[in-house]
C-alpha cells in the first residue's frame, strides 16, 4: 500500500486534469438531457413495430448532441461495436467504392467484415479495402495523399489502438487528419471507431471534423450501466443511409422497439464522463506501478492518455497470465474463476480474457486481455470505480513482486 500511495502522489497533477475533463463533459451531457427535456417517460419499453418510441428517438438525440453531431442513432439493437462499427460500413459504401483505413490496419474483428472470403464481407459486394501504415506512430500525410483516389468514400480512422501497441489518436490529430483531407480536395466520409475514447477529452472526432463517430454501449458511452448497445453518430445524410441499413431500406429510424425499456441507456449516458474518469484514474495507476517495476507500458506514463487502455509487456507468458488471472480474482462476479486462454470467434490467435464484470463482456468494467504470443502484451482497462482498480494492483503486486 506505501508503494501504491507514492504511486498516487506522482499522479495528483493527472489526476485533477482528469478531474477537469470529467467536469466539463458531465455539464456537457447533463446540458443534452435538460435541452432534450428528458422525462420519465422516456425510459418506458415498447413493443412490436415500436412507432412513436420517443424513448429510443431521444436517446439518439442525446448521444448526437453530447458528441456535437447533428444526428445520432443510440441503439439496444446495435448488438457490440462490431455491430455497430459494421451497420455503419455497410450504410455508407456500396460496390465499387474504396474503404482507405489511414490508421494502420483496423481492429482484429472489424477484418472478417471489410475483407472475408465468402461471408457477406464488404469484400463479397465488391467494396475494395486499402490501408496505409503509421509513421512514427502518427498519420503517414505524404501516403495519404497518394493512395487517395476517387473510388475512395470512406477514410477510415480507428482512434483507440486495439491490439496493436501504438498510442491512442487525440482528437488534436484527428482533427489535423480532417483538415488535411479536405485541402487535398477528399469530399467523401470521414469515419471514426471512437471506442475507448468516448469522454476522454472534451471533444469528440464530430466535433473537429469527422463526419461519422461509432462506439459500444459495454465500453466507455454506456458509463457502466447500459446493458447492451452502441451509438452511430455524425452528419444527418450518413445517418439516414444507416439507419436504412440498420432496419430496411424502406423503414429507416421509424422502427425499433425495446420491451425492457430505456432507463439505464439513459442513466448510462449520464454517468459515463464520471465512469471513464475512473478508468483513466485507474489506468494512469496501473501504469505508474508497472513503470516503477520495470515493465514496458503503453502510452508511457508522462503522455497524456487518449483513451482509457493500457498496454502492458509482460515478455513472458507465465507473467502475462498471472496478471490477467489477478484480475479476475479482484473482481465481483466469478471471482473464483481462473482465466484459460481460447479461441475466441472473431480473433485469429488465442486471447486470455479477463471480465468478472456485471454486464458481460463489459471493457468500461475493470477488465484485461490479450493474446498469448511473444512480446505477451496484455491489455488493460475499466474500473467503474477507481478503489476497485486499486485493489486489483495491490493483488497483482503482491503476485508479481
Ligand atoms: C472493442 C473494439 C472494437 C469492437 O468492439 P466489440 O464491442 O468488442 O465488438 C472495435 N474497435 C476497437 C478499437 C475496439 O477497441
Amino acid at each position: 500500500m506505501e508503494f501504491i500511495e507514492k504511486c498516487e502522489e506522482k499522479l495528483i497533477e493527472k489526476f485533477k486534469n482528469i478531474d477537469d475533463v470529467s467536469y466539463y463533459n458531465q455539464v456537457k451531457v447533463l446540458n443534452a438531457f435538460r435541452n432534450n427535456n428528458i422525462a420519465v417517460r422516456h425510459f418506458n419499453g415498447t413493443t412490436g413495430y415500436g412507432y412513436d418510441d420517443e424513448g429510443r428517438d431521444c436517446l439518439g438525440k442525446l448521444y448526437a448532441e453530447a458528441f456535437g453531431a447533428e444526428s445520432g442513432i443510440a441503439s439496444p439493437h446495435l448488438l457490440s461495436g462490431t455491430h455497430a462499427l459494421t451497420v455503419a460500413l455497410f450504410g455508407i459504401l456500396r460496390p465499387k467504392d474504396t474503404l482507405f483505413c489511414i490508421s494502420g490496419i483496423p481492429y482484429d474483428t472489424l477484418r472478417g467484415v471489410i475483407y472475408g472470403d465468402n461471408n457477406g464481407s464488404l469484400k463479397d459486394f465488391g467494396v475494395n479495402f486499402k490501408y496505409c501504415e503509421l509513421k512514427d506512430g502518427c498519420f503517414d500525410f505524404d501516403e495519404i495523399k497518394k493512395s487517395l483516389d476517387k473510388s475512395v468514400k470512406i477514410v477510415y480512422i480507428q482512434r483507440s489502438r486495439g491490439y496493436e501497441l501504438r498510442d491512442a489518436f487525440s482528437c488534436g490529430q484527428i482533427g489535423e487528419a480532417c483538415k488535411f483531407l479536405r485541402s487535398i480536395g477528399y469530399d467523401g466520409c470521414i469515419f471514426v471507431d471512437n471506442c475507448y475514447g468516448e469522454f476522454v477529452e472534451k471533444k469528440e472526432p464530430t466535433e473537429v471534423g469527422a463526419d461519422i463517430i461509432v462506439g459500444s454501449f459495454i465500453k466507455n458511452a454506456g458509463g457502466g450501466l447500459a446493458p447492451t448497445g452502441g451509438y452511430i453518430c455524425g452528419k444527418s445524410k450518413f445517418i439516414d443511409l444507416i439507419g436504412k441499413r440498420l432496419t430496411a431500406p424502406s423503414i429507416g429510424l421509424e422502427v425499433g422497439s425495446y420491451f425492457n425499456g430505456y432507463q439505464y441507456l439513459y442513466q448510462g449516458l449520464f454517468l459515463a464522463p464520471h465512469t471513464v474518469a475512473q478508468a483513466l484514474k485507474t489506468s494512469l495507476l496501473i501504469g505508474q506501478a508497472m513503470d516503477a517495476l520495470g515493465y514496458k507500458n503503453y502510452p508511457s506514463i508522462d503522455k497524456t492518455p487518449y483513451d482509457i487502455t493500457r498496454a502492458i509487456e509482460f515478455g513472458s507468458e507465465d507473467k502475462m497470465i498471472d496478471f490477467i488471472r489477478e484480475v479476475q480474482y479482484a473482481s465481483p462476479v466469478d471471482s473464483y474463476v481462473t482465466c484459460e486462454p481460447w479461441d475466441m470467434p472473431g480473433y485469429s490467435d488465442k486471447i486470455i480474457m479477463a471480465a468478472g464484470t456485471f454486464v458481460s463482456g463489459s471493457s468500461i468494467e475493470l477488465s484485461a486481455d490479450g493474446p498469448v504470443k511473444p512480446p505477451f502484451i496484455a491489455y488493460f482497462q475499466g474500473g467503474l470505480t477507481y478503489e476497485h482498480g486499486k485493489y486489483a494492483l495491490e493483488r497483482i503486486l503482491s503476485k508479481i513482486k
